[in-house]
């Protein structure tokens, strides 16, 4: 079922969101974009009238209680969003007399769900290890489900609106929809949003596409970048990785990060562009520190030539100017991960240029997708989002999904 043709009216609807927010030291909501990204859901629900319940994890409290974590403290903000007084539940699991009460145009916002171990059906206090697990791992899949089937209890049509969590096979993500039939689940407007745009970039692809992939290492990114050599034209590597790279072809990389145990793949992803005639684009030159620190004295080397005491921690100007021509001259634009240590403003300047060129190349009519949580955070300090054609709420979940693996919380309800 898609939400635009779901009409809620008289209906109760639990609409899964994504409210882990970040709070300061007196329980005050410090950034509340995860709010604002689920207002088009949400009031869709009460525009058409029916009654809305919200659910959604804060933290990890590991299945305790935990008051530092409890929704409770920002049900005004939900509040002041949506336009309506939000009542609360202090007890998602034992909400049956909130949900009976509630009306047509009315919002309830259920206690944290990860105050219950079920959630997230991992058995606790059990070590893998245990010969015992196995069997306390049976036992809370079948405690998950009563518990997915109580939130289900109390809605006549459920909503999966939290891409920050989909790649979990959670209750309220992936096990709650079992109780609903085809024409009762959905995706919500934030989620179509994000799988619209993944599959933008990876089925429905104007070229050229390119792709750049950054961050600190290969071993995180290598499930990515196999999947994209398949279908990107220009393939741009940079960050920490660059000095795998290098070293792999015999560079000397002074103190910068590296993966030893990961030349051969390096190599071997240099191998395969070549053979899949995907244009593989490496830093040549870097801006390299004498210390992992903001106020390292630089200079730039060339990325197969580091003084020994000296670390590569930025794409150097040559660098940056091949990567932007290469982000320019594309119509489908991927980015995943920073081209250096771009906490400190002095090695930022890389992530700067590529945020830079997608944005240059979105104005002129490229489609951009940012996905990750460092890539994000890296495109945000120096542009608006508006600039990009789409940056990806979820850090995990992007990854996996651009890396092309089914997310538990999309799989049972794209079809639906
Ligand atoms: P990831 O989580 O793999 O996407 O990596 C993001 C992190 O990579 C950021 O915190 C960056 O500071 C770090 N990073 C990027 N380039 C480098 C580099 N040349 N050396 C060390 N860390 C880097």
């Amino acid at each position: 079922m898609k939400i635009e043709d779901f009409n809620f009216a008289g209906k109760k609807a639990i609409v899964r969101v994504d409210f882990n927010v970040p709070l300061d030291e007196n329980g005050n909501v410090t950034d509340d974009t995860r709010i604002r990204g689920a207002l088009p859901t949400l009031k869709k629900v009460l525009s058409d009238g029916g009654a809305l319940i919200m659910m959604s994890h804060m933290g990890k409290p590991k299945g305790k209680v935990n008051p530092k974590l409890s929704l409770s403290q920002i049900v005004k903000n939900v509040s002041d969003a949506l336009g309506v007084d939000v009542k609360f539940a202090s007890d998602c699991a034992n909400a049956d007399k909130e949900v009976a009460e509630l009306k047509a145009g009315e919002a309830l916002l259920l206690e944290n769900l990860r105050f219950y171990a079920e959630e997230e059906g991992k058995p606790v206090g059990i070590d893998k290890e245990d010969p015992a697990y196995a069997q306390a791992k049976e036992e809370m899949k079948k405690k998950q489900k009563d518990f997915a089937k109580k939130l289900a209890s109390y809605a006549d049509c459920y909503v999966m609106d939290a891409f920050g969590t989909a790649h979990r096979k959670h209750a309220s993500t992936a096990v709650i929809d079992e109780f609903f039939d085809k024409d009762h689940k959905m995706l919500g407007y934030l989620m179509e949003k994000e799988v619209d745009a993944v599959h933008k970039v990876l089925s429905d692809i104007k070229r050229p596409f390119t792709a750049i992939m950054g961050g600190s290492k290969v071993s995180t990114k290598i499930g990515i970048i196999e999947n994209l050599l398949d279908k990107v034209d220009n393939l741009i590597l940079c960050g920490g990785m660059t000095y795998t790279f290098s070293k792999a072809q015999g560079g000397k990389i002074g103190k910068s990060i590296c993966e030893d145990d990961k030349l051969d793949v390096a190599l071997d992803v240099m191998k395969k562009a070549k053979e899949k005639g995907v244009n593989l684009v490496l830093a040549t030159d870097c801006l390299a520190g004498d210390d992992f620190s903001n106020n390292a004295n630089t200079q730039v080397c060339d990325v197969k030539n580091i003084p020994d005491a000296w670390e590569g921690m930025d794409a150097g100007p040559e660098a940056r100017k091949a990567f932007a021509e290469a982000i320019k001259a594309a119509k489908t634009i991927l980015w995943n991960g920073p081209a250096g240590v771009f906490e400190f403003d002095t090695f930022a300047g890389g992530s700067k240029a590529i945020a830079e060129a997608i944005a240059e190349a979105t104005a002129n009519g490229a489609f951009s997708l940012i996905g990750g949580g460092d890539s994000v955070s890296a495109a945000k300090k120096f542009f608006k989002a508006e600039d990009f054609t789409h940056v990806s709420t979820g850090g995990g979940a992007s990854l996996e999904f651009i890396e092309g693996k089914v997310l538990p919380g999309v799989a049972a309800l794209d079809e639906a």
